[in-house]
């Protein structure tokens, strides 16, 4: 279905938990989220309902994410359940990777064609306190999880922090030289607890550029990355650049939140309830959704804060 500005509504974004086994320091507070109650949070039962009602009006790529979307109990199951949805061309994870040695082959086995995960250091120091307790050979360790079990072509996540890992361009852009990964250097967003990131921490993408003059253009595929490519290299650089180069006139999706909102926008106050909502009256608030889709969020810069009500831990992303 199309919104109200031509724009084709393809892709849903589930969040599964608000809960994460990391406590990234952009992202989330250093004493963790509230724990909803069980009753609080969308059943399997209900996420397949609204999952089925969106691919009826045109959803085709789910991607489960969170918090941490491989904390959810029995999480399995539910891409199994997704997987069965005839019309849904793609489902796709964002993972922390932290549970990928012990979960990769099943997710695979469920139906799970690939997965996004987040990695901002190559250096084990850095990446402990980015991410505040982290073990950097854990999340090692489920990416090469992931590419045994197949689940590819995986993309790497990495925020771009200014005076924290801006020193890591080259290197971390490196790791697509060997291999088909596609590395996604992502603009800081001024959005939860990055606020308290000084305005030196809100890099453009274009200090990748800079750094890498060598980067040729590499083609879209369809999504919101700007994609480069070393010389001789397998995989792809993305630059996700929401403060520097808006693309909200691209933006094909829609995200739902653990405890039953519809976002229509990121960076936007609006949200809209689905929970108890069944046939008919689902599917006219889905289609509400589509239609209130804003055209574009507002400013965002190190000193404008994102409109969103919620922490990124509880959008997913
Ligand atoms: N826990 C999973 C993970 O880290 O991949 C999924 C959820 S996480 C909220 C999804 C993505 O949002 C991650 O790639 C993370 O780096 C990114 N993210 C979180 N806070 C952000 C922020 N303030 N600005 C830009 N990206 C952010
Ligand atoms: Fe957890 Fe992902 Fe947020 Fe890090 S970015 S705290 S891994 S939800």
């Amino acid at each position: 279905m199309k919104d109200t500005l031509g724009r084709e509504i393809t892709y849903l974004r589930i969040s599964l938990t608000d809960l994460c086994n990391l406590r990234c320091v952009y992202c989330m507070p250093p004493e963790g989220t509230k724990k909803l109650q069980h009753r609080d949070i969308l059943s399997f039962e209900e996420i397949e309902e609204i999952a089925r009602a969106a691919v009826a009006l045109g959803v085709r790529k789910i991607r489960l994410t969170g918090g941490e979307p491989l904390v959810r109990r029995g999480m399995v199951d539910l891409c199994r359940r997704l997987r069965a949805i005839p019309e849904l061309k793609e489902l796709a994870l964002t993972t922390n990777g932290l549970l990928l040695p012990e979960m990769a082959a099943d997710l695979k086995a469920a139906g799970v064609d690939r997965v996004n995960i987040s990695l901002d250091t190559l250096n084990p120091d850095k990446y402990r306190r980015i991410t505040r307790g982290g073990i950097l050979e854990k999340a090692l360790a489920g990416i090469q999880a992931a590419k045994d079990a197949g689940l590819a072509p995986i993309k790497l996540n990495c925020v771009l922090i200014g005076g924290f890992n801006d020193d890591e361009i080259p290197a971390l852009a490196g790791l697509t030289m060997g291999e088909p990964v596609e590395v996604r250097f992502i603009e800081l967003m001024p959005i939860g607890d990055a606020e308290a990131f000084g305005p030196e921490a809100y890099l453009p993408c274009d200090a990748v550029l800079e750094r890498l003059p060598q980067l040729v253009p590499a083609g879209d595929n369809g999504g919101v990355a700007e994609r480069y490519r070393l010389p001789g290299a397998a995989g792809a650089v993305g630059l996700i650049r929401p403060l520097s180069h808006c693309f909200c006139d691209r933006c094909d999706r829609l995200r739902l939140t653990a405890d039953g909102q519809l976002k229509p926008c990121l960076h936007s106050r609006e949200e809209i309830p689905l929970r108890g909502l069944h046939g008919e009256a689902l599917r006219r608030q889905l289609e509400k959704a589509i239609l209130h889709k804003p055209a574009q969020h507002g400013e965002l810069s190190s000193a404008s804060r994102s409109e969103s009500a919620r922490d990124m831990n509880q959008i997913g992303g």
